[in-house]
Formats: C-alpha cells, structure tokens, sequence
C-alpha cells in the first residue's frame, strides 16, 4: 500500500512498481505542490518598490511638469509609513476598508458582502477588496481582470501582510492610489485640489479626496462638483457611523463649503508630456534615462493657452466644434514654447486623449505659401501677375479636368501674387501649382519638414496647393517658422540643452521668405477678402494665413512674428463638420490671444507696439519700386493706377503694355473674362467719358462679409474701410450717413450702401460680431 502522504518522502530502497496507481499520484502530487511552491514564490514577489526609472519632467524654467512618485517614499512629496496624515487615512479606511488593522490580507466578509451587493445590484462604498489587495492590484498595474489576476493579486497581497507593516501598506496605497486629473498619490492630490499638503486638510477635505480612488474621473471635481459632493458626503457619513469623527466634526463637515483649485495652478500639457515620455525611449535625439528631463515648453505661456481655450469654448461649441490644438514655437531655437493638443485632455466623449498637434488633417489654404515661396524661388515676383479667371486644369486622371473656384465664387482677372496670395484666391495658387508641377511643389514642401505624405504628387495633383495632402500642425508651425528665420529650417525640439544637432538646412532664399513674410503681414493686400479690424490685425506686425479644409472640417490659423511661430488648428476628431466656422471666426480668435500672449513674452513681458521693425530683414538686391496696378509692369504714362512693390533690383525691366491711351489691351488669357466683367471699367481710364454707364460697386466691404469686433484691441484699430469702384460717393449704413469712409465697427447686421454723384447708388449687407 502507499498511502503515505505525498508530502513524505518515500522510504529509501522502497521500489515503485511501474504501474503502481499509488506511486502515480505521489508524482502528481509532488508535480502540484511543485507548481504552487514555484507560484507562491514567483507570483508573490512584489514588484520593485524603488520604481526609479520615470524620469522628473520639468519646464524651461525648472517649472515641474511631471513627476512620478517613489513607492519608498523618500521624495519629499510622497507620504511615509512613520508619518500618516491621521485625517486622511480616517476617511480612507471608513470608505475602503474599515477593518483593515484586524483583517489578514482578505476581508472574508467584504468579499461576502460585496458578493451580496453584486447580486442585489446595489452599489456600495465599499467593494471586496482590503486596501492591501488594492495595493497589490495597483503594484501589478494590470487593468483586466481575469481570474488569474484575481489570484496573482491575493499571493502578493499575502505576501504584503507578511512583509510589511499596516501602516507601510496603508502609505503604498496612499502613494499609489490614482486621485484624478493624472494625479497619483494623496499628496500630490492634495496639493492640486486644495493647494495644502495631506496634513493640512480638514475632514471635509480628507473625505472628498478618499473617496476618488475608486472613480476618479467620474468623481473629477472640476468636471462635475456635484457628483464629487455628493460622493463626499456619502464618505463624511461611513466615518460618521464608524465613529470615526463625532457628531460636531461631523455637522462641521457637512457644513464646510470646499473650494477646488479648479486647475489655475495646474500646467496640463500632457500631451506634451506623453511626447516626451514616448521620445524618452524612442529617438536618439532624445536624452536618455536621465532622473530628470529639461523640457522646452513654457509652463506660464502654456497655462495661458489653457485659459484662452477655455474662454473660447462657448463660441467653439456654437460651431461644432469639439477639439482645438495650439503650438507655439521659438524662432530663434526651433524650441517648443507651448503644446496644446486637444484643448481638453481628459475629456472622454470627443477624443480628448488623441494629440491635435501631431494628427495629419487637411490643411486647407495653410500651404499656398509654400506654393508662392516656390514661385519665388523660379524667378516669379509680388508683382507677378496671375490670371484669376474660370480655367481648367488637367488631372493626373485622364480625360478628368479640375476647375478650381475661388471662396466667393467670383473672378477677379489680372491678380498681383501679393493680392492672390494675402486673399487666399484658389484660382491663381492653382494656376500656380500647375506651373510649377505638384512633384517639384511636393519636394519642396517635403524639405520644408511635410514628411508624412501618404500619396505621390500624381495623386494629389494642382490639388497640393489647396490643401488636398494631409499634414500635422507641429509641421506647419514648424514649416512657418523658416519664413521667419529668413529661409532656414531649424529641427524643432522639446529639450532643452540638447547638444547642436547642428540640423539648420535652408529651405529657401532669404529674398523668398522676405517677400513671403511682407505680403502675409500685410493687411491692405488681404483686406478686399478679409476686412479689417479683425483677428488677424495686430497692433504689431504678424505675418499670418488662414486655412479652412473642405467642407469645413479643419480650420487653421497658423502665423509669426521676429521670435515666435503659433499655429491653431480647431475642427473634430471624428472629422464631423464645423458650422459656419472659417479661418476667421474659428482658429481665428484663439490666434489672436495665443500670439498676443507669446508675443509680450518674447518682450518681456510687454506688446511691442509700434515695433515697426519687419519681421525678416530686407536682402540685398531688393528695392521698392513704382508698378502699374493691373499689369505689375513698370508704370508707363498711360498707366492710370500706380502702386509700389518689392522688386529685384537686378530684373530686367519691362514697361506696362496693357494700358494704351484710352483703353486696355488685355493680354488673351484676360480677354473673355474682360468682356464678360464689370470691372473693366473701373481699370479703364475713364478719359472718353463712356463709361459713365458702368455700374457703381462697392469694393469694400464685400457683400455677406462677417467682421469681429476683437474685445482685447482698442476700438481705433476696428474700423472698416469703406471703397466703392468710383471715389466720389457718400456712404450710409442703415440709411445713416457716414462723415468719412472709415466707418467704426459696431455689432449688428448693417447694410451699407454708396450713393455717386450720377445717383447710382450699390448696397452690401454686413454682419459684425
Ligand atoms: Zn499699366
């Protein structure tokens, strides 16, 4: 017989016999109790408490961004063994576990209960695991929750009742445990919600925070007060039927009105934390595991980034619109200065989590600069002239043409590139495209930093310069940047003290990024489409571009001043359409604050108003010279509109051949777009007197305009210009006559009408918010 335990070794010299049934269940014995001897010992090593690998992320300043807490509890910040706040592991215990310093690992009759409440589907404070089983599910970190998770969790938690003391158990939970808005650890917790350390906290406060562990982003304060109160005061009553606090504590409590912090103190940027976290083990260029890591980003710029989308989210929400990213790079650097990529990183219903400024999006009109820079490059000038007239352009499809139109459906004939370009005409930058060739187009914006085209140029086609190819803002703002830098493209980097890279490559001349940065910081040439007085007007010069994709789905504001680049980018993750949201009403706003707040930064702190210095420096070789208005030819005497324009000083000059003595003679490609036009009698000199009978037209404001009355700039700097295609008119808006033709912007829907001498009178509405 071999009824001996299997637990016993088997006498010397006893032989097994081969069959034996006996002997084949001591080995299978044995096999069993070898496996659970290895599980006790493998599963039920605690992980390594040191936990010393995630580096501190601090801002350029040495501002703390990010910083993970030692389990040991060496850091001041993390609470220790020796030192419990007592109010805090009061409400902790009351909520948690209240027989923690009787129970072994496992509560037997919590976990009872709690089977109890999940079959009656009432939901309790309590749930069925002790704190030490907490702190064992948080040390393993796992999220699913099978049942060998269930078992690997009870083995540490055994061990941890073996190996530690309550009161060092009770200090890893309070360590470990999340408390909402990224925040682990009492401490920390306490620090962000009520700005007081853990010590400091009254009973009220103590029972708000223990109760986060459990939900904490259902529980967040900052998103739903009201629940989080609610739950709080479910806790301040478990402490209140434990005895743990007394009847006037309790009423004390109760009474208590707390006050969150509501984030002011707080810098977000986690998603530029998640960059730099994920960077950390990824690219070379990344510093390694360094204890700490000196990050570019400006806490204070970026906390104001916050604040500004905050205010904005109303008017967003009003468009449809859900999500908003901001970049903000430093010019002279390439450094990140701010890094905003969702405006609400913790939302859950809208994609709050996913990083706006590294998302590929269409960019709308955001790259037409790139296609003029080009231009420039090939020897084409401001001066040249564009037609912006219907035309057709071959696709790479054949026998499919593509007619590009312009946002407002009309056609305005010979268009300066300064024109075209500052009014975002479709048309011209098409026209452009196709005579540069979307290849050669799609190198250079490849070398400009756009490195994540999916499609060849054959794929996207003349389509390239409206913004059919996918890019992220950090590429735009990062690509913008070389206007500002005259030419040069710096990698952008979000460490700081990183050795030269020595990355500076020029992208293009300095001429070209000159030209490029005078025509998009100058509002004379945007305002026949744009207004004035808007968004995009700064008391300061700023070079900026709008873009707005198809159908209204992104919507950009991307521009620059000497020392900085912002770019914003509002829209939805899920691609759903904006309402009534243009480049102007959209990114627009937040725009303007964003550079507002980065450019007094860049000045210590004031506006540099009246700065008239330009943004990039005028090269050698370049000299402001007299044009004829239509024709951007050197004027001749019969040219009736004379303007001014950076030219090259070494271009062969060439001399207006349009106008004639009287008439124009248009070159062919103007010719059916002149007949057909009204404006060919305002490009005619009106010498013969015939054209008498051409209709009066209003020039400015364009008909169905919107214009945006900007609550941060002073009321002089709103004003509308008023232009009508003959100089002698008087205004009126709503039947009122106006003195000048520079009319104050008030809020409202107004008509505005131009009454001649002839008695010719022309109306456009207007809408001014
Ligand atoms: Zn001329």
């Amino acid at each position: 017989m071999s009824t001996s335990s299997p637990l016993l070794p088997r006498r010397a010299g006893e032989k097994v016999p081969q069959a034996d049934e006996g002997g084949r269940r001591y080995w299978l014995a044995c096999a069993i109790f070898a496996i659970a001897l290895a599980g006790w010992l493998c599963l039920g090593r605690l992980p390594d408490l040191a936990q010393g690998e995630t580096p501190t992320i601090v801002d350029r300043n040495g501002v703390v961004l990010y910083e993970p807490l030692s389990l040991r509890g060496d850091r001041s910040e993390a609470i220790r063994a020796d030192a419990l706040p007592e109010r805090v592991v009061q409400a902790t215990i009351a909520v948690e576990d209240r027989r923690f310093f009787s129970h072994a690992a496992l509560d037997g009759r919590a976990v009872l209960r709690a089977a109890w409440h999940d079959v009656t589907r009432r939901r309790m404070a309590e749930g069925g695991s002790t704190i030490t089983q907490q702190v064992a599910k948080l040390l393993l970190g796992r999220k699913e929750r099978g049942v060998f998770d269930k078992l690997h969790e009870g083995i540490v938690a055994v061990h941890l009742e073996m190996g530690y003391s309550k009161s060092e158990i009770l200090a890893l939970y309070l360590n470990l445990a999340p408390y909402g808005n990224q925040t682990t650890g009492v401490a920390r917790a306490s620090r962000l919600y009520f700005g007081c350390a853990p010590e400091e906290l009254t009973i009220a406060q103590a029972a708000f925070l223990a109760s986060l562990p459990q939900r904490p982003s259902a529980l967040n304060p900052l998103r739903n007060e009201e629940r989080a109160i609610a739950r709080q005061r479910r806790v301040l009553a478990l402490m209140h039927e434990q005895h743990v606090i007394t009847e006037r504590e309790y009423a004390a409590a109760l009474n208590e009105r707390l006050r969150f912090e509501r984030g002011e103190r707080r810098v977000g940027a986690q998603h530029f934390i998640e960059h730099v976290l994920e960077c950390r083990t990824g690219t070379p260029a990344c510093p390694g595991t360094r204890r700490r890591i000196e990050t570019t980003l400006d806490a204070s710029l970026q906390r104001e980034v916050a604040g500004i989308i905050a205010a904005q989210k109303r008017d967003l929400l009003d468009h449809g619109a859900h999500s908003v990213a901001v970049a903000v790079i430093d010019n002279h650097t390439g450094e990140w200065l701010a890094w905003e990529g969702s405006g609400d990183y913790f939302g859950t219903d809208f994609g709050g989590a996913i990083d706006g400024v590294t998302a590929l999006r269409q960019p709308g009109s955001a790259l037409k600069p790139f296609t003029y820079a080009l231009a420039f490059e090939r020897g084409d000038s401001p001066a040249t002239v564009l037609a912006d007239v219907p035309s057709h352009f071959q696709t790479a499809e054949k026998g499919v043409v593509y007619t590009p139109r312009n946002y407002d459906g009309r056609y305005r004939g010979p268009l300066r590139v300064r024109a075209a370009l500052a009014g975002s005409e479709n048309v011209p930058a098409v026209a452009m495209a196709a005579k540069l060739g979307p290849a050669s187009l799609l190198r250079f914006l490849t070398r400009a930093g756009f490195r994540d085209f999916e499609k060849n140029a054959d794929y996207y086609g003349v389509g390239l310069t409206l913004g059919d190819a996918e890019v992220k803002l950090e590429q735009l703002v990062a690509a913008y940047s070389v206007f500002a830098r005259g030419g040069v493209y710096v990698e952008p980097t979000m460490f700081r003290r990183q050795p030269a890279t020595g990355n500076r490559q020029r992208v293009m001349s300095q001429r070209t990024a000159f030209w490029i940065t005078d025509i998009l910081s100058d509002p004379d040439a945007r305002e026949y489409v744009f207004g004035r007085g808007g968004n995009l007007d700064f008391p300061f010069a700023v070079a900026v571009k709008t873009g707005t994709s198809q159908a209204y789905r992104d919507n950009w504001t991307v521009g620059y001043t000497r020392d900085v680049t912002v770019g914003v980018w509002v829209g939805n993750f899920d691609r759903k359409e904006l309402r009534n949201s243009t480049g102007v009403t959209g990114a627009g706003p937040i725009f303007h604050a964003v550079m507002l707040s980065a450019a007094k930064r860049a000045h210590g702190g004031r506006l540099p108003i009246g700065d008239d210095a330009p943004i990039v420096d005028p090269p050698d070789g370049i000299e402001r010279a007299p044009i004829c208005a239509l024709s951007g030819l050197r004027p001749s005497t019969s040219c009736p509109n004379v303007t001014s324009e950076w030219v090259a000083s070494d271009a062969p000059v060439r001399f207006c051949s349009w106008h004639h003595d009287g008439y124009v003679d248009w070159p062919p490609e103007y010719r059916a777009w002149a007949q057909r036009s009204v404006d060919v009698s305002s490009a005619q000199p009106a010498k013969s007197g015939r054209d008498v009978r051409s209709p009066l037209q209003i020039l400015s404001p364009p008909n169905g305009a919107t214009y945006l009355i900007d609550p941060t700039l002073r009321m002089a700097y709103q004003t509308l210009k008023l232009r009508a295609s003959s100089p002698r008119v008087t205004w009126h808006i709503d039947q009122q006559q106006v003195a000048t033709a520079e009319w104050p912007l008030q809020a409202g829907w107004h008509t505005v009408t131009a009454i001649d001498d002839a008695g010719r009178r022309e109306s456009v509405q207007i809408v001014v918010k």
